[in-house]
């Protein structure tokens, strides 16, 4: 499983110059835990799979720092499509946490579903759980900020 995502990311880095130049590619920022961070919710939200496989989810100030959740809700649903496993998100330590694991896998197709309020909109953010170490970055491969 290791040396084709390797060899993929030297082929990124090859042809990176080619569409480094596109305004639109927009830098990805790293949590500060390390995680991904996801910006069409504000406050912004950091995404952070644990030792355990639980799914952290930090929220942001407009300079990156961690504040308490307010009235936020979140569900995941991952794994696979057929029985997919569903993390309800509950308080705890000034972030919210799953009740569960994530699925077993190197790569597990997720969606995270945020309320910032109750009467709010539904937004999704659709995440590959890929847990190997980007060689540039560091961060686990769903975290990276390489923007490949
Ligand atoms: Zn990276």
């Amino acid at each position: 499983m290791k040396l084709p995502s390797i060899v993929f990311a030297l082929i990124a880095s090859l042809v990176a110059p080619a569409h480094a130049h596109g305004s639109a590619t927009e830098k990805r920022i790293a949590g500060p835990n390390g995680g991904r961070v996801i910006t069409k919710v504000t406050p912004h939200v950091e995404f952070l799979v644990m030792a355990d496989r639980k799914v952290k989810l930090t929220f942001l100030d407009d300079a990156g720092k961690p504040v308490e959740p307010a009235a936020q809700t979140a569900t995941l649903t991952g794994g696979d499509r057929a029985n997919p496993t569903k993390l309800a998100f509950a308080k705890e330590g000034g972030a919210l946490v799953s009740d569960k694991a994530l699925p077993e896998g190197a790569s597990v197709p997720a969606v995270l579903q945020i309320k910032v309020t109750p009467d709010a909109p539904v937004v999704s953010e659709k995440i590959t759980v890929n847990m190997a170490k980007c060689p540039e970055c560091k961060l686990s491969e769903y975290a990276c900020t390489c923007g490949h």
